[in-house]
């Protein structure tokens, strides 16, 4: 007698053990996702709602926040990525689009905004003013970017940057929360006891700010021909 036999003579393939919880790829909860079976976490629950439900601090410096407002219009439509109620008090907002150029006597109000910002809070600087002054680096009364004095998630380059970029910003800020953690190693900023939530608010001197920068926030970069 043959020993040769078809597939439907088998016996039926034992299923494959489901892996341990904790210890899966994304592969492998994709293929689950595929059969109805939905896996997710504690966290992943958590940064998926703030992913999805950024409040940006309603207010502009210049040029820029012509873009800013335009990217909140029926053609940019910030709202379908969730982010689309602006609010006029700082208490209620969670993201500052520091959008335009930032005078050395305007420098202190925006610090000052930012601190009174409840955590979990995120600052995008949206155009070359504010990330260094853009073309009014070398005047008297221009800061040289916001990051001197409050920690700056996201930068968007360009003057002005399209709502489009502004979008991308935005999106880069949500693929960011994503990846934070509540705890261990990687444990989010806000959630750690010792990271400051306000900064030291600098004043306007007869000539310049004081003091020039918070050096526990900005860290020059250094430039290329100095490496
Ligand atoms: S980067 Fe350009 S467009 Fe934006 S505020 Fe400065 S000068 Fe205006």
């Amino acid at each position: 007698m043959s020993e040769t036999s078809d597939r439907s003579s088998l016996p039926p393939a034992a299923p494959e053990p489901f892996p341990a919880a904790g210890n899966i790829s994304d592969e492998e909860r994709e293929e689950l996702r595929r059969h109805g079976i939905l896996l997710t976490s504690l966290e992943e629950l958590y940064n998926w709602g703030r992913t999805n439900s950024i409040w940006p601090l309603q207010f502009g410096l210049a040029c820029c926040a012509i873009e800013m407002i335009a990217t909140a219009t029926a053609r940019f439509d910030i709202a379908r990525f969730g982010a689309e109620i602006f609010r006029p008090s700082p208490r209620q907002a969670d993201l500052m689009i520091v959008s335009g150029t930032v005078t050395k006597k305007m420098a202190p109000q925006v610090v000052r905004l930012f601190n009174q910002m409840p955590e979990p809070k995120y600052c995008i600087a949206m155009g070359a003013c504010a990330i260094s002054g853009g073309p009014f680096k070398q005047g008297y009364n221009v800061l040289k970017g916001i990051d001197r004095y409050i920690p700056v998630d996201i930068y968007i380059p360009g003057c002005p940057p399209r709502p489009e970029a502004l979008l991308n910003g935005l999106i880069q800020l949500q693929e960011k929360i994503k990846t934070e953690r509540l705890k261990g190693p990687a444990t989010a900023r806000h959630l750690k006891p010792d990271a400051p939530s306000e900064y030291p608010i600098p004043e306007y001197d007869a000539h310049d700010l004081k003091p020039p920068k918070n050096p526990a926030v900005w860290t020059q970069n250094p430039l290329p021909r100095d490496q």
